[in-house]
């Protein structure tokens, strides 16, 4: 028994040419699972570490967001011939104090890491079960799905509604055998957390207040990410998995 193999697997992974993304993009091709990278970056360095691994690599280009393509699995189904898991990573932040927010900084956010991930998970999911085939979909929500945090509103409210459709997904596709389930990652060392880190004293208050007393790294998440997409996971459904150094906990 190989309950955390993913050979055979096709993993669809948003965002993935650095940062969080990349990590569990190798991760899951470590696991065994051919790679299909969404992204509008290109991703040779990924595309390297998968291929250095013995598994393939498909790009497939595309601008997430309020007019994200309606192909993208199609397109991702014709260079790898189906897609089985779905990571949905892709996502933008933006600061400033909630009286000041902007209805762009608003909107720009939530198109990213909310209905861009909802329509990117309703395409695989049309095409699972057309196939009939069982997948797992796997959305990158944050602490702040749990918290309020600061200077972040939209960030918090897309993070927040990530976790509500993971439920709600969960519920309507588990009768087709796709589990939807979440990765809550803490505070992570990757330009999306670059500007509270270069902020001396936030930086500060955020590491003196996680109890592994490191940010966490990109690596951090392979496991988590190969578990929930692996079958040791097929009756895990619904969940959020937080990966925060025990922040949560605290
Ligand atoms: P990152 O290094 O900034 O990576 C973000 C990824 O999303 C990049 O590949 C970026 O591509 C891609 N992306 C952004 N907007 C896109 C768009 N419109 N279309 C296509 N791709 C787009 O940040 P990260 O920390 O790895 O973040 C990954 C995910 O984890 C995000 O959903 C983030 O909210 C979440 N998260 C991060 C942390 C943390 O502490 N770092 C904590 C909790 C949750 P480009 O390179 O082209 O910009």
């Amino acid at each position: 028994m190989t309950p955390f193999s993913l050979t055979g697997q096709v993993a669809m992974v948003t965002g993935c040419n650095k940062g969080l993304g990349q990590a569990m993009a190798v991760a899951l091709a470590e696991a065994g699972a051919d790679v299909v990278g969404v992204n509008r970056s290109p991703a040779t360095d990924t595309c390297a570490r998968v291929a250095a691994l013995g598994r393939r690599f498909f790009d497939v280009e595309a601008e997430l967001g309020r007019d994200s393509p309606a192909g993208i699995v199609d397109e991702a189904v014709a260079l790898a011939g189906q897609v089985d898991i779905l990571v949905n990573n892709a996502g933008i932040i933006r600061r400033a104090p909630a009286l000041e927010f902007s209805e762009e900084d608003w909107d720009d956010v939530v198109d990213v890491n909310l209905k861009a991930a909802f329509f990117l998970a309703q395409q695989v999911a049309r095409h699972l079960v057309e196939r009939q085939a069982p997948g797992r979909i796997v959305n990158i929500a944050s602490v702040l799905s749990f918290q309020g945090g600061i200077r972040v509103p939209s960030y918090t409210a897309s993070k927040s509604g990530i976790l509500g459709l993971t439920r709600l997904l969960a519920n309507e596709w588990a009768a087709y055998g796709i589990t939807v389930n979440a990765i809550a990652p803490g505070y992570m060392a990757t330009d999306n957390t670059q500007a509270l880190r270069d902020d001396k004293n936030r930086s500060a208050e955020i590491l003196g207040r996680i109890p592994a007393g490191r940010w966490g790294k990109p690596e951090d998440l392979a496991g988590a990410v190969v578990f929930l997409c692996s079958p040791a996971a097929a009756y895990v459904n619904g969940h959020a998995l937080a990966v925060d150094g025990g922040w949560l906990a605290r």
